[in-house]
């Protein structure tokens, strides 16, 4: 049978792309290839972003009130349809059932909070400003936006950025990793469906060349970029050189410190969860955990090591895991796992010791899959490089700190400033770490800090190299400008 292959949605159309480029979408878990993505050029970009812009007079004149009603559809679509969807997700992209689930949740989520834009984008009027003077503000689109995606979150990415782009009144492209370009070409088949009229949303397939032709691109207003550092500072600069707003979005090392009073059991559960979920490739998975005492240390080697060993790691989609509340995937491609060895050998190298290695782990039936087990390295020193390189796979570093002081003092030091937690029943503890941790997003015996839609989500440092934050109403400010009036009126006669 031949392979699928995907095509871009423009103008409200499906576009077969006339071009020779094409990537193998492969499922990540048996190396089997699922579809085929074309590379899209930058003319092919250009038709998008033209578009957009060319939908966006009406789009921005339909009042929020209507604009909204399509997504209401949407919801409704997308609720219909969720489980369907998450299978493609987790098909392209490997992470468990119920981590597709959990992500297509947040996808909704996000668009349950963007319907409330008839609130959200409300201004401010200050009267009496001045004498006989009122100032207004006002919250107004501003034409068309992009978002640049990563391979780890092929679903509720996009839905951090686009539903608030559009029940705002821009317009959008959206291009999703060349890697996992499957889930968002289903999304966008369900809002063909919701009946957008044309133009409003748009689907541009390819590769970094596609990234850059919509960073490039005059027309374009903002880019939303998530991946990694290196590439979001590149989306950054290319931003701030063609005058485009931007959120840049970029890798993390999360961390999570143990404090002596921590709650064992609870924090080891926990810890599995954030740093085996997904295969690691979370960017708020925690892979460097910070044992603060001597006693503490051994405790949670010692039980981490014993609880990973139980870990099953499976092809999510065998039937005979379906149950399983964890279950660890594989890591993306053939290149990732490369590259994760390549980072174990490092370890090895630098003198950390291996408790736990995951590289022969084999999945009987799916030897084309790319597998790892639960790594972990134990007598890491901070500044190591597998302490500091974001690994993106289930690889756990775990250190040992004197007190709260080192173990802040190693997250600072940091280069990455996503999210991190503490695991105390102390709220002075608690208090000093929220407030004196560099990062976005902390967590209080919470393994995966990552907020719910209503809050911002976004960290600091090399995790974001900009600063307004994905979601809810933070995002809201990216997509809208503040004109600001100033009015008066003269008395008549
Ligand atoms: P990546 O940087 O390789 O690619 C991300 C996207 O950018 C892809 O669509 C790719 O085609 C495009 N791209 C690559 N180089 C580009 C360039 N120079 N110009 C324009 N576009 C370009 O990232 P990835 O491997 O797909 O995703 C994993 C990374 O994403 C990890 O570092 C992870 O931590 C990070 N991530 C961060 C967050 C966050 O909230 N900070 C969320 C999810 C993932």
């Amino acid at each position: 049978m031949a392979t699928r292959r995907l095509r871009n949605y423009v103008n409200g159309g499906w576009i077969e792309v006339q071009t020779d480029e094409w990537i193998e979408v492969e499922n990540p878990a048996t190396g089997k290839v699922i579809a085929q993505a074309p590379l899209s050029t930058a003319e092919d970009v250009g038709r998008a972003v033209e578009a957009a812009a060319a939908a966006f007079p009406g789009w921005s004149r339909t009042p929020v009130s209507r604009r909204v009603q399509y997504l209401f559809r949407l919801l409704e679509l997308l609720r219909r349809d969720e489980a369907c969807i998450a299978r493609t997700l987790v098909e392209e992209m490997g992470k468990s059932v119920p981590d597709a689930e959990a992500e297509m949740k947040r996808a909704v989520e996000n668009l349950e909070i963007a319907c409330a834009m008839p609130v959200l984008q409300q201004g401010d009027k200050l009267v009496d400003a001045a004498a006989e003077i009122d100032g207004e503000v006002l919250r107004v689109p501003l034409g068309v936006f992009g978002l640049i995606a990563p391979f780890n979150f092929p679903a509720m990415v996009p839905f951090w950025f686009f539903p608030y782009a559009i029940a705002a009144g821009n317009t959008y492209v959206v291009k999703p990793s060349e890697l996992v370009p499957c889930t968002m070409q289903r999304v966008t088949e369900l809002i063909d469906e919701a009946g957008l009229p044309p133009g409003v949303f748009n689907l541009v397939n390819g590769d970094r060349r596609a990234g850059e032709a919509l960073v490039e691109h005059p027309l374009v207003k903002g880019v939303s970029f998530v991946g990694s550092s290196a590439a979001a500072r590149k989306v950054a600069e290319g931003c701030a050189r063609t005058g485009k707003r931007y959120q840049a979005m970029g890798g993390a090392k999360n961390h999570l410190v143990v404090m002596p009073d921590a709650k064992i059991e609870h924090v080891i559960r926990n810890m599995i969860t954030s740093c085996y979920g997904c295969a690691g490739q979370r960017c708020m998975a925690a892979s460097a955990i910070v044992c603060v005492g001597d006693a503490t240390y051994r405790q949670v080697c010692e039980q981490l090591l014993a609880a990973s060993r139980e870990v099953i790691v499976a092809d999510p989609l065998d039937p005979k895991v379906a149950g399983e509340a964890m279950v660890l995937g594989p890591v993306i491609s053939a290149k990732a796992q490369r590259f994760i060895h390549e980072m174990i050998e490092v370890g090895i190298e630098e003198g950390a010791t291996l408790a736990l290695d995951g590289r022969r782990v084999v999945v009987p039936g799916r030897e084309g899959g790319h597998y790892i087990g639960p790594t972990i390295f134990t007598d890491v020193r901070p500044g190591m490089r597998i302490h500091t390189t974001e690994i993106f796979g289930p690889v756990v570093v775990i250190l040992q700190a004197n007190d709260l002081d080192e173990a802040i003092g190693i997250i600072n030091d940091g280069a990455y400033g996503n999210g991190a937690s503490i695991y105390t029943q102390s709220g002075y503890y608690a208090r000093r770490f929220k407030l004196e941790a560099r990062v976005g997003m902390v967590g209080i015996n919470v393994g995966i800090p990552a907020p719910v839609a209503a809050l911002p989500f976004g960290g600091m440092k090399a995790s974001q190299l900009s600063d307004i934050k994905a979601q809810g109403r933070s995002v809201v400010r990216f997509f809208t400008d503040e004109r600001i009036v100033t009015e008066r009126y003269w008395p008549e006669g």
